[in-house]
């Protein structure tokens, strides 16, 4: 019995990567939504997505997220086809013109970063400016001015790495080239200072809502610089332009996306989400390090708040802690593929009592193991 209530079959909490867990709440409007319309045919997607009621629900999704995360006026905030690895091709296609020699910088530090630069990559010379693969990205690289390319359009950096459970804690700062930031699992979780960053985009899975969009906070100097032969639909400047209303966009999506904003509000704004997704990390690495038989993977220094990535002695050990983990409605406890052990994500819908529970079944497993 790991949860709180019971809907007959028990009480279960998903800790999945993502696609994950949204606020109970929010996911309790989205019923509320559907069964409202249900015999009239005009639920949220089954309206223009130029109907008034879509664009004031568009245009105050917008509003909200500038005023909850402090978007400065001169960015702006757009919504893009194709979630976050599809934005690994937007930046170069939109980006690295600034440089004459096509010249972008990308630090590595774990899965999604590679995937960036290998994308990077196909658009002009992607050098590596850091790089902690070294110590299995266990940690968040030094950065220096000095190694990163004078005519690089932009410098890409994951803020918080999903896989290896490590994330920034401060920036860099010197670089000779705007920073791009993919914070895809942190976004939404915690402040950061958009004037410092040319582009920040995520992906809508983890902490927004429904995949397939990603939001794009970006430079308004950064827009029309798109390399020939951009596909339309992946220009910023086109979706800058019309209000990414070019084409329809997932209206789903950002039906859902605006309840968690209001549910971001409710909780009394990012301020106070902030503290409460620290306070479950706290909770769960007290537990971690309280034990000699979990071992947290990420440099105590850098490890992230959204996804807490620990091992167990050896591959049967984990195999079997998943298992019955699942058993006890602690469920998407599964490493990623790439490298194994045991991942718990928690972000902004995971509730306080999830993470307790969990926090209680890891000191059970250890006193009952085989
Ligand atoms: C989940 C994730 C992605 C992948 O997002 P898609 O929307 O599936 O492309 C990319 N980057 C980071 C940091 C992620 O956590």
């Amino acid at each position: 019995m790991a949860g709180g209530g019971d809907t007959g079959g028990g009480y279960a909490y998903n800790f999945c990567a993502g696609p994950a867990t949204l606020p109970r709440s929010v996911m309790r409007r989205v019923r509320e939504e559907f069964a409202a319309h249900a015999d009239d045919g005009a639920s949220i997607v089954e309206i223009s997505h130029k109907s008034p009621r879509f664009t004031a629900l568009l245009e105050s999704a917008v509003t909200r997220f500038r005023e909850l995360c402090g978007v400065p006026d001169g960015h702006h905030v757009l919504f893009v086809h194709g979630g976050a690895r599809m934005q690994c091709s937007a930046v170069p296609l939109n980006l690295v013109s600034r440089s004459p020699s096509r010249t972008s910088g990308y630090v590595e530090t774990g899965f999604f970063a590679r995937q960036a630069r290998a994308e990077g990559a196909r658009y002009g010379t992607a050098a590596v400016v850091a790089s902690s693969a070294d110590t299995g990205f266990d940690r968040i690289p030094a950065v220096y001015p000095d190694d990163c390319p004078p005519d690089a359009a932009y410098v890409h950096l994951t803020s918080n790495n999903t896989v290896y459970g490590t994330r920034w804690h401060s920036f860099p700062h010197g670089l000779p080239a705007p920073l791009v930031a993919d914070a895809t699992s942190d976004v939404l979780s915690r402040r950061l200072d958009f004037s410092r960053f040319g582009v920040v985009y995520a992906g809508f899975q983890k902490n927004l809502g429904p995949s397939s969009l990603a939001l794009v906070v970006v430079r308004d100097d950064l827009l029309g610089h798109a390399l020939p032969g951009t596909p339309l639909l992946l220009d910023y400047a086109v979706y800058a332009e019309s209000r990414s209303l070019h084409n329809t966009p997932n209206t789903f999506a950002l039906f859902v996306l605006s309840l968690v904003l209001d549910w971001v509000g409710e909780q009394g704004g990012l301020d106070a989400v902030e503290r409460a997704d620290r306070d479950k990390a706290d909770v769960l690495y007290r537990e971690l390090d309280r034990s000699a038989f979990y071992r947290p993977t990420a440099h105590p220094a850098h490890r992230s708040v959204t996804n807490i990535t620990f091992r167990l002695p050896d591959a049967r050990a984990t195999a079997d802690f998943l298992r019955r983990a699942d058993a006890e409605g602690l469920r998407g406890l599964a490493g990623h593929r790439s490298v194994g052990g045991v991942r718990a994500s928690v972000y902004n819908g995971m509730p306080p009592a999830g993470v307790r529970a969990l926090a209680g079944f890891l000191r059970e497993y250890e006193r009952t193991r085989g």
